[in-house]
């Protein structure tokens, strides 16, 4: 068999090792098996950005438990044979008691089947995966964490915005929203440093009163922040002002959105690559046009 040969001052890498990959469902050491659940992170929004991992256990389950937060786009992967249950949280809708949710995971693992239970981003920020793990670990049954990307690291990246740089922020805090005035425990001096970035998740009712409180313990009214709305998906929506403006641009934000409170929010200006290429023909289009 005549040999191809290959002419390169560089050693070159191999295309069979690509060719030769085994398929996705014998690619793991560890598969779902009956009675196990996965508790899957499905990132931020955007397909792609789903592990191999998350993809082989939806491929696997017989039932899967998600919620609202994630996308359309990752659920059509789910083979059709496959039992869904929405158990979705979102603010001042109907949902599912997170007993209820529990109780279902506990059931259908007892049952034999083997159970994905997938949350927006990564199921431990926010997303109350550790108390699930906690049912489900009393009850004696045998679980995977598969983590994904959280809003966060997501919904920044593709706004351009770097979450730690050299010159404008040596550490990154994420913070929830969801705070009582009245019981707040919250180490506001702390959060009001400055060159550090503040992340806030489901921020956008308690804006109000974030904004004075960094403001009153010293954050400079003028620091750069951005809203992030549906973050690395199609349809993400970038808002940007300053920390004084905050509960004026959370008025026309939608859920889900991310705040983002630094000096790096500035560097957005530069890199907000996301944006850009969304606006610009697409590259065989451009080909076409000049043919
Ligand atoms: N476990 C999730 C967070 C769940 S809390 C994670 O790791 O990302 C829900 C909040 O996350 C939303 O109110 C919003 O503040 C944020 N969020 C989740 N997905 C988002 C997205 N695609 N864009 C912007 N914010 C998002």
């Amino acid at each position: 068999m005549a040999h191809k040969e290959t002419v390169s001052p560089f050693p070159l890498r191999q295309p069979q090792v690509e060719r030769n990959l085994p398929p996705l469902h014998a690619m793991g050491r560890s598969g779902l098996k009956a009675g196990e659940v996965a508790l899957v992170g499905a990132g931020p929004g955007d397909v792609e950005l789903l592990t191999l991992k998350a993809l082989r256990f939806l491929q696997q389950a017989d039932v899967v438990l998600y919620d609202y937060l994630v996308s359309d786009e990752i659920m059509a992967l789910v083979p059709s044979d496959t039992i869904l249950v929405c158990v979705g949280k979102r603010a001042g809708h109907h949902s599912v008691p997170q007993e209820k949710t529990n109780q279902l995971l506990v059931d259908f693992a007892q049952q034999g089947h083997k159970v994905v239970r997938i949350k927006g981003g990564d199921p431990f920020i926010f997303g109350r995966g550790g108390e699930e793990l906690e049912v489900l670990a009393d009850a004696g049954i045998a679980f995977h964490v598969v983590p994904g990307i959280t809003a966060a690291a997501g919904a920044t990246a593709y706004a351009g915005i770097p979450l730690t740089h050299r010159d404008y922020a040596q550490s990154a805090m994420f913070i929830t929203g969801h705070l009582k005035a009245e019981r707040d425990e919250m180490d506001w001096s702390t959060l009001a440093r400055g060159n550090q970035t503040l992340v806030i998740y489901m921020g956008l009712m308690k804006s109000d009163y974030i904004q004075s409180q960094l403001i009153t313990h010293g954050r400079a009214a003028h620091t750069p922040i951005a809203i992030i709305e549906r973050g690395t998906q199609q349809a993400q929506r970038v808002l940007k002002g300053q920390l004084s403006d905050l509960s004026e641009l959370a008025k026309s934000a939608e859920s889900p959105s991310l705040i983002v409170i630094g000096e790096v929010v500035a560097l957005s200006e530069k890199l907000d690559w996301f944006a850009r290429a969304q606006t610009e023909a697409p590259i065989s289009q451009l080909g076409r046009q000049s043919a």
